[in-house]
Order: structure tokens, then sequence, then C-alpha cells
């Protein structure tokens, strides 16, 4: 058998909540290499450990550890078994020599965790009995600060094991264990960011878009597709909503004057989110605003805008300017598809310069003309629903 040792962030998972969030992670790992042949996932004191038959799944294994949230870091392990009784180390040597990438190194250094400290060697005695081992076989010498090779041991409960190498995990807590909360998605370069760093904070993203069929093209609702899709893979299944927004804003066009008109749109996605919400029994919804950004991102505009929500707006790319958001977005890939041309509702019928500081008092009185309440009915009326899984 090979294995993956998977760490975590011990601060953020002491305490009683603990069990909790290591059985998300180990219900998320089994779900996402569940194609895998004869995999075993399984919570240890400590850490998590994935066990599997063939060398060559490492591949997937390592591709699904880096976007498992939760984890800070793993290795790719073999064990070698100890006694505890002697303290005897001569398999767990002979293990390693026989592993050890010899012609990949000429310094190295050796780093023991011993999980179970009953075992009657201390870690810095590990490190030494190994060290000198590998020395006297190979040639090869020790450095402590800087060394071409680290091999890692961790002493278990009945076995001991080792790996050369350690891999970023990307941090954060288990998808789940933050609750559901409802991103609104335009299909630009911002909200599928913010849609990830809820994920990472552990929430569970499900997604609402509103398009603008029938006077507009299906581009942003297409590229929305796309981007749940790469997106999934941080979550394992996701549901999209999508939102006719046309004819909804056909009617606010009728009845408001052309600089208020974003904001009014957006207080209307925001009803129709908050009702979606609550069919989701999601906590929060969340945006890709960061302030100051347009129109509908100054001060005083995103001040109406949350007004009409009872529910928690999250907005965490507020104090990122967009080389930040933008870098993100390469990093987590949705770049490319977010810059694809496309046609955003929120441009129809607007003016190029929108009010910056709509008044409260005039959009309630504008809005006393609008049907609000049907809108809100229209929308949900007419919503679809899509779902995605990874693995697919
Ligand atoms: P993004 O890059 O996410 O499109 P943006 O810089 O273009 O953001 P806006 O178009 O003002 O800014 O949108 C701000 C936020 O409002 C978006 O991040 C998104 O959360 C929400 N939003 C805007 N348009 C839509 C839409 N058509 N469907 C769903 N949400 C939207
Ligand atoms: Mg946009």
């Amino acid at each position: 058998m090979f294995h993956a040792l998977v760490h975590y962030h011990e601060v953020a998972l002491k305490g009683r909540n603990r069990g909790f969030f290591e059985q998300r992670m180990v219900r998320h790992l089994r779900s996402a290499l569940k194609n895998l042949k004869a995999i075993q996932v399984e919570a240890l004191p400590g850490r998590i450990r994935v066990s599997f038959p063939e060398e060559r799944s490492w591949e997937c294994i390592h591709d699904t550890l880096s976007r498992t949230f939760g984890v800070t870091n793993f290795s790719f392990a073999r064990s070698a078994p100890i006694s505890y009784v002697s303290s005897d180390l001569t398999k767990l040597k002979e293990a390693i020599r026989r592993n050890i990438p010899s012609n990949a190194f000429t310094t190295f250094r050796v780093l023991t965790k011993r999980a179970e400290k009953r075992f009657p060697k201390t870690s810095m005695d590990i490190d030494r009995e190994i060290g000198a081992d590998i020395c006297e076989h190979t040639g090869k010498r020790v450095n402590l600060s800087k060394p071409d090779l680290t091999i890692y041991i961790e002493i278990l409960k009945h076995d001991a094991y080792y790996a050369f190498n350690k891999e970023p995990g990307p941090g954060g807590l288990p998808v789940g264990t933050g609750g559901t909360v409802l991103c609104l998605m335009s299909g630009g370069i911002d909200s599928p960011v913010a849609a990830y760093r809820m994920m990472k904070r552990g929430c569970r993203v499900v997604f609402v878009h509103f398009h603008g069929r029938p006077y507009l093209s299906r581009a942003s609702e297409e590229k929305v597709r796309d981007l749940v899709t790469l997106l999934t893979s941080y979550q394992l299944s996701s549901t999209l909503y999508l939102v006719p927004f046309g004819e909804i804003q056909q009617h606010i066009v009728l009845g408001a004057p052309a600089p208020i008109r974003v904001v009014l749109y957006r207080r209307m996605m925001m009803r129709i989110a908050e009702e979606l919400a609550r069919q989701e029994e999601a906590w929060a919804l969340v945006t890709g605003d960061s302030l100051g950004q347009v129109a509908s991102q100054t001060p005083g505009n995103i001040q109406v805008v949350s007004e009409v929500t009872g529910l928690p707006i999250l907005r965490p790319l507020i104090g990122m300017d967009k080389i930040e958001i933008t870098e993100q977005a390469q990093a987590i890939q949705t770049f490319e598809t977010s810059i694809e041309p496309d046609q955003d509702c929120c441009t129809l019928f607007v003016p190029p310069h929108p009010n910056t500081r709509a008044r409260l008092s005039e959009i309630q009185h504008v809005e006393k003309g609008l049907d609000i309440a049907g809108m809100v009915r229209q929308g949900i009326e007419y919503v679809e629903r899509a779902n995605y899984a990874y693995p697919a």
C-alpha cells in the first residue's frame, strides 16, 4: 500500500468541533476519490490517511488534495513496521534505503514527528539514528539548515511512515463546515473569486445568475455554466439557478429614470436571491463587489442595495483591488473564462454614467410605482435549476 498523509490546520480544528471537521474532510475525500480503485480514507489522530494500492493513483490524489480546503500540507508516504518493545528501527531503515531517491540529492536531513509519544525513542533520537544510517549507506551529507532533501518520518501507533516530499494544500476550512451561502454570479472576473473565497472558509456555495434573455444572447449564461463547472471541483457538487431577468428589467425601465436603473436592478436581484436563499437554507448572500470599482459599488449605492434584504451580504473582495482579484482569478483558473466576451444584463438600458449616489428616498418612491412582489414572483417562477458534480 501507498499512502498520502494529510495534515490540517491544527488551531482552527481544535476543541469540540474537531471531530466534525475531520469527518467532513474524510467524507469529502472519499467522494472526490471515489473513482479510484480500492482507496481508503481514514482519520487517524491528528492527520488523515489516504491509502491506495497503485502508485499511479498519486497523480489524481495529489490533484484532489491540492484543492481540498482544510488541507495544510500532504505527502506521499510509505510505511514500515516498528516495535514498541524493542524500539527497533531496522525495518524502517531498510525501507528508506530501498526507496530513497539517491540521485536527486547530495545533502539531507531527517525530520521526525511522533504522533504516538509512547514510542521509547524521542524524535531527535530517531532523526540521528536514521540520519547516521543514510550517511553510512549512501555517503550523503547531513545539512540541517538547507538540505536538498528532507526525509519526513511520522511515528504512529503500529507503523512508521516516511516521505520525501511535502506539498502545500490550499488551507482554509473543509467545505460544508461554514453552512450554505448563495453567490450572485455574473460571469465577470470578480464573482467567481468571491465564491472561491467563501468556499475556502468552509461554505457550500449555491449560485444564481440573472440573464438578459430574450433581449441578450446566451453568452453570459454559458460562461457562468463553465465557471460553476470549474468551481465545482472544490466543493464536488453545485446548484446553479438561472433567473430570466430581461422582462423584469423592461418593467424597471418603464418606471424608472435611467441613472438609477442599475441600483434598482441590483435591489431586484437581491430580493430574488433572498427568496432562493431561503429555499436553499443559505444564511448569506455573496457578491463580487469591490469598493469603488464601478458605480454600483460606491459606499452610497452599496448601502442602498444592501438595505432590501435581511440576510447578511458577504463581499469577500470589498478591500481588494482589480490587480489582486485578477491574480487570484488566474490562480484558480477562472480568469480565461471570465474574460470571454459576453453581454452583461446590467448594461441593458443603462446610461454610460449611472448615479453613483442614489438616494434611498428617491429609490423607494420609484419602487412604489412598480410591482415589486410581482417581479420577484416572476423571477422565481421561471427560474431554471442546473446541477453539477465533480468528478463528473
Ligand atoms: P464581476 O466581475 O463579478 O462581474 P463587476 O466588477 O463586473 O463584477 P458588477 O457588474 O457591478 O461588477 O457586479 C457586482 C456584483 O454583482 C457581481 O460580482 C455579482 O456578485 C453581482 N452581479 C452582477 N451582475 C450579475 C448577474 N447578471 N447575475 C448575478 N449576479 C450579478
Ligand atoms: Mg460584471
